[in-house]
């Protein structure tokens, strides 16, 4: 695997982590959001990033979370952005509003169908065609706007294959994606073989492997479905029977991720983006296993 060659040198570095936040509806879900990120932000993410609702319904919570972000904290925030039944008249405006925040990071997205996941996906006429094309439009605006975008290590459900999947993602990088985050898998050498196939189609961006911590697997294996994410048979045996154990589900959960960020860094995978459901204590104690420490320090993992 070509990105193994660089582990050694890799693993004396400390990994670059980012956290994935969700706008919270209430007033108590702000609350808890809240002291995630406090618990969280001593551990110096590169970034953290906030959700955008299906079809931009929490366009106003994304913006005030990612403004409080700004105002209250020293994280840097990356606003996720979607095309979905938006002109592109209304999307430029969400990145004009960004920019004038100081937002220098967008995480660009076509969404999903606004019909539901499973409905064919139409473009607003007026609207951003594809991803690629809400990329080119924030490079052109912001050449100094960074921008992520999304990667399929299984593909993604709509893409008739894997090879045409990499060719939208190709799209997207020559269109000026700074970075890809994958959606979450479990099986760690779907994302090494996918990884191999990206480099061989001349990607040379960062594929960073977004990590699910699973503390509810029934939660987990539904949104797994939805996004064409296999749950292997081994990860359902790890949480047999322990439906109404929340606490040991926890500790398995925690086993089960740190295990996996553990064995992608020991192949010289060296960046991790957290989804963190809003809940810190996993991601938190999967970070201590990377060896990150309070405050930018590293200890040997
Ligand atoms: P693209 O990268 O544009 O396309 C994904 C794949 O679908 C392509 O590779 C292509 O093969 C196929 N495809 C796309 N269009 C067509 C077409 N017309 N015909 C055939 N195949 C096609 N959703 C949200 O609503 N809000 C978020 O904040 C959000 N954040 C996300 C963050 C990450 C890291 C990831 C991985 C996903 C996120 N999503 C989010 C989900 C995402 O919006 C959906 O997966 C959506 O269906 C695809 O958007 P995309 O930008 O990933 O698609």
């Amino acid at each position: 695997m070509s990105d193994t060659i660089h582990s050694a040198h890799a693993q004396a570095k400390r990994p670059a982590i980012s956290f994935e936040f969700f706008p919270p509806k209430t007033e108590e879900m702000e609350q808890n959001l809240w002291s995630v990120i406090n618990r969280l932000a001593p551990l110096s993410p590169d970034f953290v990033s906030v959700t955008y609702g299906a079809g931009g319904s929490t366009r106003e919570r994304t913006h005030s979370t990612i403004k409080r972000i700004l105002d209250e904290t020293r994280l840097i925030p990356a606003a996720h952005l979607t095309c979905v039944d938006a002109t592109c008249a209304d999307v430029d405006e969400v990145v004009d509003r960004y920019h004038d925040l100081g937002v220098r990071h967008i995480v660009a997205l076509r969404g999903d169908p606004s019909g539901g996941i499973g409905t064919a996906y139409r473009a607003h006429p007026r609207g951003y065609q594809t991803s690629a094309d809400l990329v080119a439009a924030i490079k052109r605006r912001y050449p100094d706007m960074e921008v992520t975008v999304s990667a399929y290590p299984e593909k993604h459900p709509e893409s008739p294959s894997l090879a045409a999947d990499i060719d939208m993602l190709k799209a997207k990088v020559d269109a000026g994606a700074d970075r890809a985050i994958t959606q979450f898998f479990f099986d760690n050498d779907l994302y090494l073989r996918y990884l191999d196939r990206v480099r061989q189609a001349g990607i040379d961006i960062p594929i960073v492997p977004g990590i699910l911590p699973v503390q509810n697997f029934k939660l987990a294996k539904n949104f797994a479905e939805r996004a064409g994410a296999t749950v292997p048979d081994w990860l359902a045996e790890k949480f047999e029977g322990l439906d109404d154990d929340a606490e040991t589900r926890k500790l398995v959960a925690a086993t089960v991720a740190a295990g996996q960020v553990q064995k992608l860094a020991k192949q010289g995978i060296g960046n991790f983006h957290f989804y963190t459901m809003n809940r810190a204590d996993l991601v938190f104690a999967i970070s201590h296993l990377l060896g990150i420490r309070p405050n930018g320090s590293q200890k040997a993992a």
